[in-house]
């Protein structure tokens, strides 16, 4: 099956931050990846702004150097690239002064779509939303898209979205989760509202708890200084987790629309329980053979930044009274992997006898590696001598059943950059949501750094610190184990 391209109306493309990282790895060869598809049409304008000086052609050797890095070009031809490059423009602006403005409303057209991707430091939103509009470059039509993360808390939160808000309406502003922009993300919510099969299980009568697992392999390398001030939770759980949590407990929206969506979302964390201190555990990693650990990857020696976390989650509302939701998220884990696992309940009585090898189901979501949905179901073993059970997968990856290449579904930040060009929101956060996530996360990041406790040491290509497994054994239940 081939996947159908809908062209989208035209569009002038600003990306505030073109030279930087996010741009030249995700930003710039996803819209390559559009333009390849034929979805990009054919007057678009893609125009970079950044502080550095340089020309267009300086600037269009910068992105042919990230696509040679970046994107899958070996299978293009150059003329193909070449057609990409021209629709690129580049200007010199500072966020913060006042000169290149007018050079960037002399590019914009009337009458097509406009969009403003800020792709820089939260610090300069405020400038830009500031400048966009008076200056004349944005109208009550134009899109903003902003970059996690937003904020560090719920009062940095509350500004950020004041700032933007008094020069765009909620209904402008788009702010990413990229992982709302996975394949496998979309079809949790098909699976459970296009089937009649879930949804009547989907409750804490038939689930008996749910994990969900962003492991990565990798240390904060580079990123160091920037990790070291915000740490796992704040980098990963209140917005990644936190959204793949929602996607599962909310309630069927009325309809695939926006605020209908965003509407469910939110009554989820709004109804989530605070979270003990012993329902939290926070790990950092050691160093290995040939491994460095946290505290010789960050500046302070004595950081007690989490690099993990894992934590049991409640959820106060009917639906899911007394499941617990597992969340771990960690760096220098032993596989990279993401995955969202459906722990159902066990048949109430097994009229096979308890050693005849039935097991409870198991849906589980992968994001990473492999995109796909898998059901565990019991069924007979072949042949004769009794009913004996075994436990096999229904696998649903998406690549085997559709006949789809991986490297040919559009990764989250294509397809969300094509959803804020037709105007469509349902994939990205409302300003309420944000707040509310960050109302439920800062009490528990609050104890921490109040505290000088040290996070629990774990080893580089483990399953994180013991404390984590100990969090899920005590009530019984083991982590599904970090698959590569
Ligand atoms: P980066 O590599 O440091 O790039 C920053 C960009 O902003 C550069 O193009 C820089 O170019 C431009 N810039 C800096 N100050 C400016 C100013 N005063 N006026 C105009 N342009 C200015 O940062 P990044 O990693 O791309 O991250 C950009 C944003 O995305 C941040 O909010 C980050 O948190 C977020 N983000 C990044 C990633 C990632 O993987 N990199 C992932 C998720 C979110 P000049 O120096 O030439 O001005």
């Amino acid at each position: 099956m081939v996947s159908r391209t809908i062209p989208v109306d035209s569009f002038d493309l600003v990306i505030f931050g073109a030279t930087g990282d996010l741009a030249r790895r995700k930003i710039l060869p996803g819209l390559f990846r559009r333009f390849a598809s034929g979805q990009m049409p054919e007057d678009a304008k893609l125009i970079g702004a950044a502080r550095s000086e340089m020309d267009v052609t300086a600037y269009r050797q910068v992105v042919r150097e990230a696509l040679l890095e970046f994107a899958d070009v070996e299978s293009k031809p150059d003329d193909v690239i070449e057609g990409f490059l021209r629709h690129l423009e580049f200007v010199t602006v500072d966020a913060t002064g006042d000169d290149g403005w007018s050079e960037l409303r002399s590019l914009l057209r009337a009458g097509v779509v406009r969009a403003f991707y800020f792709s820089v430091a939260p610090s300069l939103f405020g400038d830009i939303a500031e400048r966009l509009k008076t200056k004349g470059l944005a109208d009550e039509d134009s899109r903003i898209v902003v970059e996690k993360p937003f904020g560090r808390d719920l009062k940095s939160a509350k500004a950020l979205n004041a700032s933007l808000a008094t020069y765009f309406d909620e209904s402008q502003i788009y702010r990413i989760d990229h992982y709302l922009g996975k394949e496998t993300v979309q079809n949790l919510m098909a699976v459970r509202f296009a089937n009649i099969l879930f949804e009547p299980l989907w409750n804490a009568q038939f689930i008996d708890h749910v994990q969900i697992t962003v492991a990565e392999t990798v240390g904060v390398g580079g990123r160091g200084s920037y990790y070291d001030k915000s740490g796992a939770m704040r980098d990963m759980v209140q917005n990644h987790l936190m959204q793949l949590l929602c996607l599962i407990a909310m309630e069927p929206p009325s309809r695939f629309e926006p605020d209908a969506v965003r509407d469910e979302k939110l009554k989820v964390i709004r109804a989530l329980d605070p979270v003990p201190p012993s329902d939290v555990v926070r790990g950092q990693y050691r160093a290995g053979k040939d491994l460095t650990g946290y505290l010789e990857d960050v500046e302070d020696p004595d950081s007690i930044t989490e690099s993990f976390v894992a934590m049991k989650v409640q959820i106060s509302n009917w639906r899911w009274q007394g499941t617990p939701f597992y969340m771990r998220t960690g760096k220098r884990l032993r596989n990279r992997t993401s995955e969202i696992v459906i722990r159902f309940k066990e048949t109430p009585h097994s009229i096979f006898g308890p050693n005849s090898g039935s097991a409870a189901n198991e849906m589980s979501i992968r994001l990473q590696p492999n995109e796909g949905i898998d059901l565990r179901l019991t069924i007979k073993e072949p042949g004769p001598g009794g009913m004996r059970l075994v436990d096999v997968p229904l696998d649903m990856t998406f690549s085997e059943i559709l006949g789809v290449k991986l490297k040919d579904i559009p990764d989250a930040y294509e397809r969300l950059i094509m959803d804020v060009i037709r105007g469509n929101q349902t994939l990205f956060m409302r300003g309420d949501e944000v707040e509310a996530a960050w109302a439920w996360s800062d009490p528990i990041i609050e104890t921490w750094e109040n505290g000088d406790q040290q996070p629990d040491g774990y080893d580089s290509g483990s399953a994180g610190p013991e404390s984590a497994l100990e969090l899920i054994h005590r009530d019984g239940r083991r982590w599904r184990e970090l698959r590569g």
